[in-house]
C-alpha cells in the first residue's frame, strides 16, 4: 500500500481498529477512512453501501465486531451472532462490489474446535464441536472468513483473514463484568490494592491455558499483510484449497493462574487469589501454532509482562474514560 491509499479502518474506535489506526499514522498512512458509529451504522446495508459508493476505498480492515468476554458472550448470544454476521456480510460484500484491492478480516481464536490438539493449527478448522459458550460468535468469524475464501475463489478477490489469540492493551474494555479475562484482572487488581482488600476473586479453576498477543503487535502483523506483495497473497493465501486465514498470536500460553499472578504482580497487589469455581473456565486450552505467520515473515514481539505493565500504564492514564 502506498501511503496515499485510500484505506477503511472499519471498527476504528474498538481495541483492535484504534490500535490498527495508530499504526497506520505512525508509518505514514494519511488518507484513512474511520467514520464514526453515529456517521456510519455498519449493521445497516443501505448505509454501508453508500458509504462504498461514495468514498470507493481501495483497501479495508473489517475490525467492527460485537465482542465481549465469556461471561458477555454466554449472555447475548443472540446480539454475537447477529450483528457479526450483519456487519460482515455488509462489507465483505460491498467490498466486492466496489473493487476493494485487498481486505482483511480479523476473527478470532475461537473459531477451532474445543478439543482441537494444541497448539492449534489452520488445518484444525471445522474438524470438531466448537466451545458451547461463545459458539455463536465462532459461527459467526467462521462464516467471515469463508465469506472471504468464496469470494476469491469465485470473483478473484484478495480477501484474506488473521485469526488472533486473545488481544489485550490500551483502548480495552475494562467492565467488570463483560470484558475478557485480562482487563478484568487488572481493573480487579487495582481496585483491591487501593481500597485494601485482602483478596481478588478470579473466575473458574484457574487452571484453563490462555495466549495474549498485545495489541499493537496485532496491528504491526495486519501491516504486514496488507503490504506483503500480490505474488505472496496469490500463492500463500488465496490459492484454495489453502486457509485463506492465518493465526496470529505468540505461541506460548499462561494458565489462568500464572496470568492473574503476573497482574498482580505488575500492579502491587499483596493480597491472596481466590477462585470461583462456580463461574465457567471455557475452553481448556487455546495455543495457536504460528509458524504459518512466521513463515510469511512476522512474529510477535512484547512479552506478556511487558504489555501488562504498558496495558496497566494506560488504564492507570485513562482511568475516567476506560468502557
Ligand atoms: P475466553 O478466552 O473466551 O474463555 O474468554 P475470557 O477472556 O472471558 O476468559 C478466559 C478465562 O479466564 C476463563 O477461564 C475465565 O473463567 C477466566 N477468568 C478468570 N477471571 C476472570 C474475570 O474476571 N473475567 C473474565 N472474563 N474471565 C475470567
Amino acid at each position: 500500500m502506498n501511503t496515499n491509499a485510500k484505506i477503511f479502518v472499519a471498527g476504528s474506535k474498538g481495541l483492535v481498529g484504534s490500535a490498527l489506526t495508530r499504526s497506520l499514522k505512525s508509518a505514514g498512512y494519511r488518507n484513512l477512512l474511520t467514520p464514526e458509529k453515529e456517521r456510519l451504522d455498519l449493521t445497516d446495508h443501505i448505509g454501508v453501501k453508500a458509504f462504498f459508493e461514495s468514498e470507493k476505498p481501495e483497501y479495508v480492515v473489517l475490525a467492527a465486531a460485537k465482542v465481549g468476554g465469556i461471561h458477555a458472550n454466554n449472555t447475548y448470544p443472540a446480539d454475537f451472532i447477529y450483528q457479526n454476521l450483519v456487519i460482515q456480510n455488509n462489507v465483505i460484500h460491498q467490498a466486492h462490489l466496489n473493487g476493494v484491492k485487498r481486505l482483511l478480516f480479523l476473527g478470532s481464536s475461537c473459531i477451532y474446535p474445543k478439543h482441537a490438539p494444541q497448539p492449534m493449527r489452520e488445518e484444525h478448522l471445522l474438524t470438531g464441536p466448537l466451545e458451547p459458550t461463545n459458539e455463536p460468535y465462532a459461527i459467526a468469524k467462521i462464516a467471515g472468513l469463508k465469506m472471504c475464501e468464496a469470494y476469491n475463489r469465485q470473483y478473484g478477490t484478495k480477501f484474506i483473514a488473521v485469526m488472533p489469540t486473545n488481544l489485550y492493551g490500551p483502548g480495552d474494555n475494562f467492565d467488570l463484568t463483560n470484558s475478557h479475562v485480562l482487563p478484568a484482572l487488572i481493573r480487579k487488581f487495582h481496585e483491591s490494592r487501593e481500597q485494601r482488600l485482602p483478596e481478588v476473586v478470579v473466575w473458574g479453576t484457574g487452571t484453563p491455558r490462555r495466549e495474549f498477543l498485545y495489541v499493537d503487535d496485532m496491528a504491526d502483523a495486519c501491516l504486514h499483510l496488507m503490504n506483503l506483495p500480490d505474488s505472496t497473497i496469490t500463492e500463500e493465501l488465496t490459492a484454495y484449497p489453502k486457509p485463506c486465514f492465518v493465526n496470529l498470536g505468540t505461541g506460548v500460553d499462561v494458565t489462568i493462574r500464572e496470568l492473574a499472578e503476573t497482574v498482580r504482580e505488575v500492579v502491587g497487589f499483596e493480597g491472596r487469589l481466590a477462585f470461583d469455581t462456580n463461574k465457567p473456565d471455557g475452553t481448556p486450552r487455546k495455543l495457536q501454532e504460528v509458524s504459518r505467520m512466521k513463515a510469511l515473515g512476522w512474529e510477535a514481539k512484547v512479552t506478556l509482562k511487558d504489555g501488562i505493565a504498558k496495558s496497566y500504564q494506560w488504564f492507570l492514564e485513562n482511568q475516567g474514560n476506560i468502557r
